[in-house]
């Protein structure tokens, strides 16, 4: 099944003589449980494509299918939707919310999701012990190391159980254990079937990953399947 069906997608921002093509006709398929590294200097349109795969963005022409839904016209309360339901976030910067525990933090999307306190409590358990912290779940953010902020971060994202796991340079703040803390994850994760899609300029994390995607000046310049290096 196709969970990611991206077609011809071009990106302007603003117009006339100061538009900039950030997105020059990218076609991108993805099937559930491929696990997907995309690479590019900087500017390179790599924020900019995430943005519109994780519909916090709409292109300014082609068309962008989520799980066979066309999200390219839809409204923004509509996109918030898509994004609560179907897409985990994990950023390099964590964004866990501050003064508020681990359980809490990955219990927040199912409670947008309007699941109920005690079902969302022992999703939000299940989750921090797939990641290894059920013993830090009282912990706040400010009580754990960045590797494990980060593992909460993954909890989060995973708990809503979404088509598709989204991650913009997660391992760019962490030493190199937890950054191998993550990618156990991931590769965990992948072995599940999920499927994962993540940004990244470091070749040793991009190497975890079954196919590698590069973007140079707005488009696809390579795309090629790679051997997981264990
Ligand atoms: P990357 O993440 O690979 O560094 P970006 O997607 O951030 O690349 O940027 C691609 C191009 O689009 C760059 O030339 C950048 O300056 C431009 N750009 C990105 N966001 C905006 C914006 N909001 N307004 C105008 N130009 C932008
Ligand atoms: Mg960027």
């Amino acid at each position: 099944m196709t969970v990611l069906d991206v077609r011809r997608v071009a990106k302007v921002y603003g117009e006339g003589e100061a538009a900039v093509h950030a997105l020059r006709g990218v076609s991108l398929s993805v099937e559930q449980g491929d696990y997907v590294a995309i690479m590019g200097s900087s500017g390179s349109g790599k924020s900019t494509l995430m943005n519109i795969l994780g519909c916090l963005d709409v292109p300014s022409s082609g068309q962008y299918l989520l799980d066979g839904v066309d999200v390219s016209r839809l409204n923004d309360r509509q996109l918030a939707l898509v994004r609560n339901r179907r897409i985990g976030f994990i950023f390099q910067s964590f964004n866990l919310i501050p003064r508020t525990t681990a359980l809490a933090n990955v219990e927040l999307p199912l409670a947008y999701a309007g699941v109920k306190p005690a079902l969302r409590r022992r999703r939000a358990r299940a989750a921090l012990d797939m990641v290894g912290l059920a013993d830090r779940a009282d912990h706040e953010p400010n009580q754990l190391s960045g590797g494990q902020q980060q593992r909460v971060a993954v909890a989060r994202a995973l708990v809503t159980e979404p088509a598709l796991l989204l991650a913009d340079e997660p391992t760019g703040n962490l030493d190199s254990r937890s950054t191998e803390d993550i990618l156990t994850i991931f590769d965990q994760l992948s072995a599940a079937g999920r499927t994962i899609l993540i940004i990244t300029h470091e070749p040793d994390v991009s190497a975890r990953a079954k196919r590698l995607v590069k973007l140079f000046d707005g488009q696809i310049s390579s795309d090629v399947r790679q051997v997981v290096a264990a």
